[in-house]
C-alpha cells in the first residue's frame, strides 16, 4: 500500500502498449508541465507523471514493478538499493519526450534544469526619448559562470567528484519498514544536491560558487510609445547558472519617464497650459508652444477666450507598438497684469463703455440665469 500505483498515476491499465503509455505521459506531462500550469500541485503531479513514466516506459523496470510492486526488483524490499530514480539516462525516450516541450516558446527543460536568477534595473529617459525611441547603455552586475573553473566550483578537475551518496544519480530514496509495510521516498541527494558530483577543494576565483559576479555594459533598445513604469523583458540576459545546462534568468529593465518642465503625457497625448497676457487673448498675436520637435509658433486670433484649447494633430506619442500618434493638446489661460497705472486703468474703463453690452452674451446669460435665482 506503501507504494505507488504508476499505472493509475498515468491513467492506463496494467496491460497497457508502450505507445499508450507513451501516450498518456505525453498528454500528462504537457498538462502538468510547471511552465504550462501554474496551479501549485503542477510541480508534484509533474514529478509523480515522469517516476512513473521512468518506470513503466523500461521493460526491465516495468517487468519487476508488475512483479514486485518495484522498479528494482525482490532486493529493493529489503531496504537495499531501491528505487534509482530517473535522471540517470538508462531508459530510452526520454530526452525526445522533452524536446516536445521546445515548441512552447523555450524553457521546456526547466524542471530539469536549473535557472538563474532575473536582474531587475532601471533606466531612466526623457520624454522625448520615450516618444522616439532610443539605445541606452546599462551596467549590470550579473552571475556569469566562472571562468577559472568552467562552473564546477572546483579547484581541479581532480576535486570534482562523484558524489558517493547518490553514486552520481543526485537523487536518494530511503525506505522505512513501518506497520503497514515498506515506505519508500525519492528525494534529492543532500550531499551533492542533486548535482551528483560534489568538490573537494574549492575553486579560490570563484569559492565554490561556480559563479562570480561580473560588471558587465547591457544594450538595452527603447521602443517609441514605452511610457512610465513599463517594464522592458530581454530574455535569457540576467544571471546565469553555475551548471553547463541551466537556463538563465532574465533583465527586466523598468523604465522611468523624466519630468518635461512643460508637457505633461496622459496615454499617447501630450498637454501643455500655455499663458499669454490677456491683451494678446483680445488683439491677436503669436505664441510660443513646446513641442517634441522643439518650440513653435501658434496663432492667436483676436478676441480668443481664456481656456480655449487646441488640438495639435499627430504632435503626441507614437503609439506603442500600434499605429498612430497621439495629439498635443495646448490650453491657452490669459494672464491679467499684476498692476496697472492711472493711466492704463483710465484707457481700460475707456474701452469698457465703448464696448457693447451684447458683445458679453456668456455673462449676459449669466446674469440672467442668477437673477432668476432669487
Ligand atoms: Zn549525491
Ligand atoms: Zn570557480
Amino acid at each position: 500500500m506503501a507504494n505507488k500505483d504508476y499505472y493509475s498515476t498515468l491513467g492506463v491499465n496494467k496491460n497497457a502498449s508502450d505507445d499508450e503509455i507513451k501516450s498518456a505521459y505525453r498528454g500528462l506531462a504537457k498538462k502538468y508541465h510547471p511552465d504550462l500550469n501554474k496551479t501549485p500541485e503542477a510541480a508534484e503531479k509533474f514529478k509523480e507523471i515522469n517516476e512513473a513514466y521512468s518506470v513503466l516506459s523500461d521493460k526491465q523496470k516495468r517487468a519487476n514493478y508488475d512483479q514486485f510492486g518495484s522498479a528494482d526488483g525482490p532486493q529493493g524490499f529489503g531496504g537495499g538499493q531501491g528505487f534509482s530514480g530517473f535522471g540517470g539516462g538508462d531508459f530510452g525516450g526520454f530526452e525526445d519526450i522533452f524536446n516536445m516541450f521546445s515548441n512552447f516558446g523555450g524553457r521546456g527543460q526547466a524542471q530539469m534544469q536549473e535557472q538563474g536568477d532575473d536582474i531587475v534595473a532601471n533606466i531612466s529617459i526623457t520624454l522625448e526619448e520615450s516618444a522616439f525611441g532610443c539605445e541606452k547603455e546599462i551596467s549590470i552586475n550579473r552571475k556569469q559562470r566562472c571562468p577559472d573553473c568552467g562552473g564546477t566550483g572546483a579547484k581541479s578537475n581532480s576535486d570534482y567528484v562523484t558524489c558517493s551518496e547518490c553514486n552520481g544519480t543526485g537523487r536518494v530514496t530511503r525506505v522505512q519498514q513501518t506497520l503497514f509495510g515498506t515506505t519508500r521516498t525519492t528525494g534529492i541527494c543532500r550531499n551533492c544536491n542533486g548535482k551528483g558530483k560534489v568538490v573537494k577543494n574549492k575553486c579560490p576565483s570563484c569559492r565554490g560558487a561556480g559563479v562570480k559576479l561580473i560588471s558587465t555594459k547591457v544594450k538595452v533598445k527603447i521602443p517609441a510609445g514605452i511610457d512610465n513604469g513599463q517594464v522592458l523583458l530581454k530574455q535569457g540576459e540576467g544571471h546565469q547558472t553555475a551548471s553547463n545546462n541551466g537556463v538563465p534568468g532574465d533583465l527586466r529593465v523598468g523604465i522611468t519617464i523624466l519630468p518635461h518642465p512643460l508637457l505633461t503625457r496622459n496615454g499617447f497625448d501630450l498637454y501643455v497650459d500655455v499663458y499669454a497676457p490677456i491683451t494678446t487673448l483680445i488683439l491677436g498675436g503669436k505664441i510660443k508652444i513646446p513641442t517634441l520637435k522643439g518650440v513653435q509658433d501658434l496663432t492667436i486670433e483676436p478676441l480668443t477666450q481664456s481656456n480655449t484649447k487646441y488640438t495639435l494633430r499627430g504632435k503626441g506619442i507614437k503609439v506603442l507598438k500600434g499605429f498612430g500618434t497621439g495629439d498635443l493638446i495646448v490650453t491657452l489661460k490669459g494672464e491679467m497684469p499684476k498692476d496697472l497705472d492711472k493711466q492704463s486703468i483710465k484707457l481700460v474703463r475707456e474701452l469698457e463703455s465703448n464696448i457693447n453690452e451684447k458683445s458679453y452674451p456668456k455673462t449676459n446669460n449669466y446674469t440672467k440665469k442668477v437673477n432668476d435665482l432669487k
